[in-house]
Order: C-alpha cells, then structure tokens, then sequence
C-alpha cells in the first residue's frame, strides 16, 4: 500500500463547542512522511503533529499542546482523517479550537471527498501491535491487541432510558465508517449544562451542536441512529487514535472509557516500543474470525 494525502485545498469554519471561539479549517495537501500536522496559521504556521507527543491535560475533549500552544477537540476531523487512510495532510486553523460544526464527523467527511485522495510513491507505514497493552482505571478500561487489521470494539454503560449498554464494533475503513460513524454527534445530559457552563467549558454549545439528554429523553431530536450514543463514542475513540501517528494494525477494545483513557492508551503504547513494530507489510485479509475477548459485560451482549 501506498501512503495518500489529498488531492486539493478545502475549507470550513464554525465555533469551537467549549471555547466558543470562531475558527477557518483548511485541509491542506501534504509531501509523504509528514503524517498529520496542525498549523495555526494565526501564529505564523505555528505546527503541532497530531501526536502522541503532544497530548494535553485538559479536562474535556482532546487537547494538544506544543511549547504552550494549544489545540482542542480535534477527535472529531482526526476520526474521518484517519479511517479515511489519510497519511498525510496539513490542517490548517486559526483559532484555538477545531470548529464543531453538527456535532458529528460527517461534515468532515464531505470536507475530504471535495477534497479527493490521492496516493504518494511512497509506502506506507504501519504500527503493527505485538504485544497486547491494557490501561485500567476503576470499571473503565481500555486495551490494544495484535490484530491483521484495524479493528475497534467500543462498550458504553449510561444509565438513561434512551442509552443504557451499547456496543459498536467494527473494522475501521473509509467506508464503515461512514456507514456506521461518521453522522453520530456529540452528546450531554442536561444536568451537567450548568456546571459546565459555569466552567465555561461550553461556550460553543448549542442544539445545533450536540444531542442533550433530559432525564428520560432527548431534547432536540430525533436520533440519527438509535444507539447514536455508542457510535459517537467509537468516533471519538478512533480519533484518538489517530494520534499514534501512523496507521493501526491492532484491535482496540475500549470498555467505558473516554477521551482521558483513550489517549493515555496511545501515550502508553508508543512509549514502549516492545509493545509495536513499524512495517510497510499490510497484512493479508485474514480469513480467521477475531477471537472472542473476555471483556465480560460486553460479550454478554447482542449487538445486532
Ligand atoms: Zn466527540
């Protein structure tokens, strides 16, 4: 296989959902190697890769950070990046966060196939997970395995009429996840608004932009799929890890988790370099079923 990147310069703007600021998004063509970048174009193209390295402490979304420079919820254009096998591209943006827009990838996705996909004389590279890496956190817990491919399981456990448990699972290409993913938006239960709102975390926030879950319902809907809850949260999990920085050949299980565990499972694993090897090698299609994983309440359950 071939590294990609895309085939012309397209745009967008909107507001961040927790800073409410307003920002341009220009995904930009970019060389082999150079993986995912962010440029601030308001602080002189200022790049932050979309890495590991560069991972936040912030109490909400997925944040980056380079020498002070900050970038937030970037998991939503990161997911449709990644499972559309993008390579490389550059993101260029001018504000401090990336423009929520509906609350889902699927303006993203729309983004990227104005955008075209092109492929680069240049093999691509891919982490290969040897051995399996577990990160536990009270009932939250989150692992990656070997797998021949990208492969994500995602459990969620809200207790609310409309959510409950739900399950996702997939292997993750350009056409799962638009078929399963991409239109899944962001969600929050109305309790929370005030303090959040006291925290000024959702300055961006709107009915436009996020599902809100009263007590026993939602407030604007409908639903765009009946489990949208677990789907959005799968979206968020691949954006997160995007942000290994090269292309999944591993299964990734994540039981209740969230952005905090997802990306503290990217931090670990490419902190220990036994755990992974780098290779242009895709592997064949393999014609074995994946086997069954003793994350008890999930494989509990039917997910048809
Ligand atoms: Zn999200």
């Amino acid at each position: 296989m071939l590294q990609t990147t895309i085939i012309r310069t397209v745009r967008t703007e909107g507001v961040g959902l927790h800073t409410g600021v307003r920002g341009e998004v220009r995904l930009v063509p970019a060389p082999a190697d150079t993986g995912i970048v962010f440029r601030r174009f308001d602080l002189d193209h200022f790049e932050i890769e979309a890495h590991g390295k560069n991972v936040a402490r912030v109490s909400y979304a997925t944040s980056l950070m380079k020498q002070g420079v900050l970038l937030s919820t970037t998991e939503h254009l990161l997911a449709a990046i990644y499972s559309c096998g993008i390579d490389n591209i550059y993101i260029d943006i001018n504000s401090i966060e990336v423009p929520i827009l509906d609350g889902s990838a699927e303006p993203f996705m729309e983004m990227i196939e104005q955008a075209g996909i092109r492929k680069l004389r240049r093999k691509r590279r891919y982490l290969k997970v040897e051995k399996a890496l577990e990160v536990v956190e009270g009932d939250r817990r989150i692992g990656i395995y070997p797998a021949e491919e990208f492969y994500v399981q995602c459990y969620v456990d809200f207790p609310h009429p409309l959510v409950g448990k739900q399950k996702v699972e997939m292997v993750v290409n350009p056409e799962s996840f638009r078929g399963l993913l991409a239109q899944a938006r962001t969600f929050c239960f109305e309790r929370d608004i005030p303090p959040l709102k006291a925290m000024g975390l959702i300055r961006g926030g709107s009915l436009d932009n996020a599902i809100v879950l009263t007590e026993d319902g939602v407030m604007n809907g409908p639903l765009r799929y009946a489990d949208e809850f677990g789907r959005h949260k799968a979206l968020d999990l691949i954006g997160d890890l995007a942000l290994v920085g090269l292309p999944l050949l591993a299964r990734v299980e994540a039981y209740k988790a969230g952005d905090a565990l997802h990306t503290q499972l990217v931090s670990r694993l490419l902190a220990d370099p036994s755990l992974w090897t780098i290779t242009t090698q895709e592997t064949a299609h393999s014609e074995e079923p994946i086997p069954a994983h003793q994350f008890s309440p999930a494989s509990a359950l039917s997910t048809d």
